[in-house]
């Protein structure tokens, strides 16, 4: 029996998991976004349209950041305008600032996510801003966001450590989210942007903001698999009750031949897993693969999922 032959792993369902969760696809701005190509926008449209086919329903499409600093997804409003629109499939963007809501509200998204730094150092060198002035930065978008009826999302980067500033303590953490709720963010993703998380970290975070009297189905997660802990930590997560996961298709963006390696969890490794333990997901895990294995091929090498290749060997 070859790998291929073994198709879905088997069901061992456990009590305490939720019965259901939101994969949250990042593979088309987070994944492509820190891919050395650039991809031609057909391209993104036609690898949205896959994985929306494949049952995906949060896609996250593209990002308005400044095309100097974001070249890869300098075509987002073209992008938007070849979607296919499809009954229950959202496809949130990320905006950096009001320049990016205006763009993003002149393409007529629903949807969109605003990151934000859990440490000084981060929100110096990827926002431009101290720690405090970050949320004056975002205010008005969150603010013009919510008036257009649209939801957001907060990131949280950094939340399990930071590479200049070494342990990030909880209550940081809990601060950023805390803030960011109170300006209207409808749901924080906490980010492992490094990929230094362990799962005893991960619950430690997680009851802090269940503590502080934040609900889990406010919480969602983006682990990276730098030190081959997302899917750890991942399972971490979905028994202390988090219901949305973020991964990117192929791990996308995780590039093992690049230095820009971000290693985010492959959505394929989170599929198997949640189908091992019973969780649905209504994600056709052949049709997921074949995307990946198709857009590995626009790019030219391999998928490092793991899954993948298993499936597609
Ligand atoms: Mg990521």
């Amino acid at each position: 029996m070859t790998a291929r032959d073994v198709g879905l792993p088997e069901r061992h369902p456990r009590a305490g998991l939720p019965a259901r969760v939101m994969i949250w696809e990042v593979g088309a701005r987070d994944g492509l976004q820190n891919e050395s190509a650039v991809v031609p926008v057909e391209v993104k449209a036609e690898f949205l349209d896959r994985l929306a086919a494949a049952g995906l329903r949060v896609l996250e499409a593209t990002s308005f950041g400044h095309p100097r600093w974001v070249p890869q997804l300098a075509d987002a409003t073209e992008l938007l305008g070849l979607l296919t629109p499809r009954e229950g499939v959202r496809y949130p963007v990320l905006v950096p600032n009001e320049r990016g809501l205006d763009r993003a509200l002149a393409a007529g998204v629903t949807e969109v996510a605003i990151v934000a730094s859990a440490t000084e150092s981060f929100a110096r060198r990827n926002l431009n801003r101290d720690f405090d002035a970050q949320f004056a930065m975002f205010s008005p978008v969150l603010c013009r966001a919510k008036a257009s009826g649209l939801g957001v999302r907060g990131y949280v980067s950094m939340c399990f450590g930071d590479p200049w500033e070494g342990a990030v303590p909880v209550d940081q953490v809990l601060d950023v989210g805390c803030r960011l709720l109170e300006a209207g963010c409808d749901q924080l993703c906490l980010g492992d942007t490094i990929g230094v998380a362990t799962p005893g970290h991960v619950v430690e975070v997680l009851d802090g903001f269940l503590r502080a009297g934040i609900g889990i189905d406010a919480l969602a997660v983006h682990f990276h698999d730098t030190y081959g802990q997302a899917l750890s930590n991942t399972f971490a997560a979905l028994c202390a009750g988090v219901t949305c996961v973020d991964a990117s298709a192929g791990g996308l963006g995780g590039c093992p031949y690049a230095e820009s390696a971000t290693g985010n969890l492959a959505t394929e490794d989170l599929v198997w897993m949640l189908d091992g333990l019973g969780i649905e997901h209504g994600v056709d895990l052949d049709a997921l693969v074949r995307a990946s294995v198709w857009m590995a091929d626009q790019l030219g090498r391999p998928s490092p999922s793991r899954v993948v290749q298993a499936l597609s060997g």
